[in-house]
C-alpha cells in the first residue's frame, strides 16, 4: 500500500501539562473533535458520538496508549479533505517521577502543546519540563486551558509564562469573557471571534468582536504582527511600510518562527466546556514542525564508529528508535518505535544495532482512538508498534540489517530509591517474578535485584511515587499482593584509592581440586562511568577461557559491595597476573579468586559510600524565606542561587535524598502552606564520614 499521507501531513506531538492542568480532558477532546472530523458523513448523531466518548473514558486506553493517531483537517479549511494531515499524540506523563517519560517522549516528538491552568498559570512541574523542552529543543505551542474556572485569568496566565517560562511567548488569541461568561476567543491573526455551540461546541460559529474588546485586540494583533516580521526581512519591510500583510504570509513566517524556537503562540480555551480545543489542533497543523521540517537524526556506524545522519525520507535506509515497551492485553508486547527514515514491512527482519541482535516483525499496529489498525508498513516520519520483538527494550535503535546505525540513546537516569518488596503467599511469590520483570522490561529507570544477604527482593526506582505504582500495577495487571517496606535510598558504593590485590582459591586434599589464582589491581573512574574490566594478562599465565569467569566473579563482587553492601561503581579491576593448574582449574576456582582478590583489593583503596543528591527549586513567599534556607542548611543542603519571581523568592539548592524525606510536609509546616519545590536527581557524591558511619550501621535510611 503506497503511502497515505505525505510527510508533509504529519504531525508528532505530545501534550505536557502540570498534573491537573487538564491534560486529560484536553486529550480526551482531541481524539472526539478528530474521531469526528474524520467521520463525517459517516457518523451524524450525536448520540452516537457521545456514545463512543462515554465508552472510551470508562476503558480510558485511549489516552494511555503511548502513541495515538489521529485526523485533523484545519477548520479554516472549512473541512476540505484534500488538507487532512495525520497526527500521532505521543503520551507524556504530567509527575515528576516520571520525568524520564518526559524526557524519553521529547526525545520522538517534534513539537509540544503545553497545557496551562488558567487559574493556577505556570505551576513547577511545567518549569522543569519546559527545561527539558528546551534542551531537546521542541517548537511548543501553548493552551491556557480552564478559562471558565472562578479566578480564571488570561492576563495574568500569560504573564506567568512569560516570567517564568519564556520570553517569547506571545498571545494569538484572546478570550471573549471570563469564569461563567467565558465565550470563544479573538484569533488575533485573523483578526476575527469566534464561539463554540452546540452540544459538544462542534459549531463554531463567527461572532463580531464585541465592541468594548476593539482597541485591545487591535493592540495585540499589532504586537504580535511586529514580533512575527521581526523573522521575516521582507515581511518586516512591508510592515514598515504600513502595508496590510495577508494572512496567508503570517502564517507562514510565524510557522517558520515557531519551528526555530522564536515563537511559542499562546492559545486559550476550556477543554471541559468544550472551547478552544479546534483551534489548538488548527495550530499543531499550522505551527508545529513536519518530520521534514527538522534536522537529519544523528547516529553512528556501530562498527566504526563514525558519525552517520539519516533524513525523514522513505527513500533513505530504514532507521527507528524504540521509545516505549508496552504489554497489551489483546495483542501482549508492543515496541512502539518511531520510524526515522525508510520504509519497514511487516514479515521482514530489522537489526537491532543497540542489542546487536536481528528481530523479525511480526505485525505492524497504528493504535487509534477506538481501535487498533494492522498495517503493511511505516514509512518515514511514523510512529507505530511491532508486535513480537524479543530483544527490543526501550532505547533500543532497528534499523535497514544492510546499512546498520544506532542513534542518539535516550539516556536514563539511576534509580534512586529502593524497597523491600515480599509476596503475601507462597501463590504471589510464583507469580511477583514474572510480574517485576515484566513492568521492568517496559521501564528503564525500575530495578529488581535480590539482597545477596537476606534472599529479599528490592525494587527501585525514580521516586517514591514510582514504586507505589509499580506496586499497585503488579496487584492490578498481575494479580500479585506484596507487602513493601519504607523507602531506603539507593547508596553506592566506590574507591577512592588505587590497590592491588591477591585471589587465591586451592583445594587440593582428595579428589579432584580447585585451583584459581589471580593478582588484580583497581582504581577509581570518573562519577557515572560504571564498571570498567581491563585484561592484561599475558603469554598465557592464565589461559583466556578462565578470564571471563574471573571477570564473572569480580561483578558479583561489585554488586555485594564492600562497606555495606551497596553496589560498587565508578571503578577500573585490570587482571595483571595469577597462575593455573593443569588438570585442578576450573571457571568456577576462578570466579571465586576474582571475588576474594577484588574485595580484598577494594578495601584497600579507600572505600566510601555514595549518596544520591537531588537538585531542589523551593518557591516561597519573601517572609518564609529564612525559615527555609535554615532548613535546607540542617539538611546539609547547599544553596546554589536565590533569586525573584513576582511575589515569590526562589531558591536552587543541592539536598543529599536521604535528608528529603517528608519534606513535602516540612516545607508546608514552614511556609504556612504557601512553598512549593521540585526535585530531581543530579549526582552521586561520596557522604561525610559521620553520615556513612550511619549508613554502615544500618541507621540511616
Ligand atoms: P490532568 O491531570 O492534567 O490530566 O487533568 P484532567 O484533564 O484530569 O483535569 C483535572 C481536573 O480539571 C478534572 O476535574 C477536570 O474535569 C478539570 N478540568 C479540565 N479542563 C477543564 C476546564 O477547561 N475547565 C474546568 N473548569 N475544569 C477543567
Amino acid at each position: 500500500m503506497p503511502r497515505q499521507y505525505p510527510i508533509e501531513k504529519t504531525r508528532n506531538i505530545g501534550i505536557i501539562a502540570h498534573i491537573d492542568a487538564g491534560k486529560t480532558t484536553v486529550s480526551e477532546r482531541v481524539l472526539f473533535y478528530t474521531g469526528v472530523s474524520h467521520k463525517i458523513g459517516e457518523v451524524h448523531t450525536g448520540d452516537t458520538v457521545m456514545d463512543w466518548m462515554e465508552q472510551e473514558r470508562e476503558r480510558g486506553i485511549t489516552i494511555t496508549s503511548a502513541a495515538t493517531t489521529c485526523f485533523w483537517t484545519p477548520t479554516y479549511r472549512a473541512h476540505d479533505k484534500t488538507h487532512e494531515h495525520r497526527i500521532n499524540l505521543i503520551d507524556t506523563p504530567g509527575h515528576i517521577d516520571f520525568t524520564v517519560e518526559v524526557k524519553r517522549s521529547l526525545r520522538v516528538l517534534d513539537g509540544a502543546v503545553v497545557v496551562f491552568d488558567g487559574v493556577a498559570g505556570v505551576e513547577p512541574q511545567s518549569e522543569t519540563n519546559w527545561r527539558y523542552a528546551d534542551e531537546y529543543r521542541v517548537p511548543r505551542i501553548c493552551f491556557i486551558n480552564k478559562l471558565d474556572r472562578m479566578g480564571a485569568s488570561f492576563v495574568k496566565s500569560f504573564q506567568s509564562i512569560k516570567d517564568r517560562l519564556t520570553q517569547d511567548a506571545i498571545p494569538a488569541q484572546l478570550p471573549i469573557g471570563l469564569e461563567s461568561d467565558f465565550k470563544g476567543v479573538v484569533d488575533l491573526l485573523a483578526n476575527k471571534a469566534f464561539s463554540f455551540e452546540g452540544e459538544h461546541g462542534e459549531a463554531i460559529t463567527e461572532i463580531p468582536i464585541p465592541e468594548e474588546m476593539k482597541g485591545e485586540v487591535e493592540a495585540a494583533r499589532r504586537a504580535l504582527i511586529e514580533r512575527i516580521a521581526e523573522n521575516d526581512d521582507e515581511t518586516m519591510a512591508a510592515y514598515l511600510d504600513g502595508k496590510e500583510i495577508d494572512l496567508a504570509t503570517l502564517r507562514r513566517v510565524l510557522r517558520k518562527a515557531v519551528i526555530g524556537n522564536k515563537i511559542v503562540p499562546v492559545l486559550c480555551g476550556s477543554a471541559l466546556k468544550n472551547k478552544g480545543v479546534q483551534f489548538m489542533l488548527d495550530a499543531v497543523i499550522e505551527y508545529l514542525p513536519a518530520p521534514t521540517d527538522l534536522p537529519p537524526v544523528k547516529g553512528h556506524d556501530p562498527k566504526t564508529g563514525a558519525e552517520i545522519e539519516r533524513t525523514a525520507s522513505d527513500e533513505e535506509p530504514f532507521s527507528a528508535l524504540a521509545f516505549k515497551i508496552a504489554t497489551d492485553p489483546y495483542v501482549g508486547s508492543l515496541a512502539f518505535f518511531r520510524n526515522y527514515s525508510g520504509v519497514v514491512k511487516r514479515g521482514t527482519y530489522v537489526y537491532n544495532a543497540t542489542k546487536g541482535a536481528q528481530e523479525r516483525v511480526g505485525r505492524i499496529v497504528r493504535m487509534h482512538a477506538n481501535d487498533r489498525e494492522e498495517v503493511e508498513e511505516i514509512y518515514a516520519g511514523e510512529i507505530a508498534a511491532i508486535v513480537g520483538l524479543k530483544d527490543t527494550t526501550t532505547g533500543d535503535t532497528l534499523c535497514d540489517p544492510d546499512r546498520r546505525i544506532v542513534l542518539e540513546k535516550i539516556t536514563f537516569p539511576e534509580p534512586v530509591i529502593g524497597i523491600r518488596i515480599e509476596p503475601k503467599t507462597k501463590a504471589d511469590q510464583e507469580k511477583m517474578g514474572t510480574a517485576l520483570h515484566r513492568l521492568a522490561e517496559e521501564d528503564p529507570t525500575f530495578r529488581v535485584a535480590g539482597d545477596p544477604d537476606t534472599g529479599e527482593t528490592i525494587i527501585s526506582g525514580m521516586g517514591e511515587l514510582h514504586l507505589e505504582i509499580i506496586v499497585d500495577r503488579m496487584k492490578r495487571e498481575f494479580g500479585v499482593e506484596a507487602n513493601v517496606g519504607r523507602p531506603q535510598v539507593a547508596y553506592k558504593e566506590t574507591i577512592m584509592g588505587e590497590a592491588e590485590a591477591e585471589g587465591k582459591y586451592i583445594r587440593q586434599s582428595g579428589g579432584r581440586g580447585q585451583y584459581g589464582h589471580v593478582w588484580l589491581r583497581v582504581k577509581p573512574l570518573e562519577r557515572g562511568t560504571g564498571f570498567v574490566f581491563l585484561n592484561e594478562i599475558k603469554g598465557g599465565v592464565i589461559p583466556q577461557e578462565f578470564i571471563p569467569a574471573t571477570e564473572k566473579g569480580v561483578k558479583e563482587a561489585l554488586d555485594k559491595g564492600i562497606l555495606a553492601h551497596y553496589p560498587v561503581t565508578d571503578v577500573e579491576v585490570t587482571l595483571y597476573d595469577g597462575s593455573f593448574h593443569e588438570v585442578d582449574s576450573s571457571e568456577a576456582a576462578f570466579k571465586i579468586a576474582g571475588s576474594i582478590a577484588f574485595q580484598e583489593a577494594a578495601k584497600r583503596a579507600k572505600p566510601v559510600i555514595l549518596e544520591p543528591i537531588m537538585k531542589i527549586q523551593v518557591l516561597v513567599p519573601p517572609d518564609f524565606m529564612g525559615e527555609v534556607t535554615g532548613n535546607l542548611n540542617a539538611k546539609r543542603g547547599r544553596i546554589e542561587g536565590l533569586s525573584d519571581r513576582p511575589g515569590l523568592k526562589v531558591i536552587d539548592a543541592q539536598v543529599p535524598l536521604s535528608e528529603m524525606f517528608g519534606y513535602a510536609t516540612e516545607l508546608r509546616s514552614a511556609s504556612q502552606g504557601r512553598g512549593s519545590f521540585t526535585m530531581e536527581f543530579d549526582h552521586y557524591e561520596p557522604a561525610p564520614a559521620n553520615v556513612a558511619q550511619l549508613i554502615i550501621e544500618g541507621k540511616k535510611r
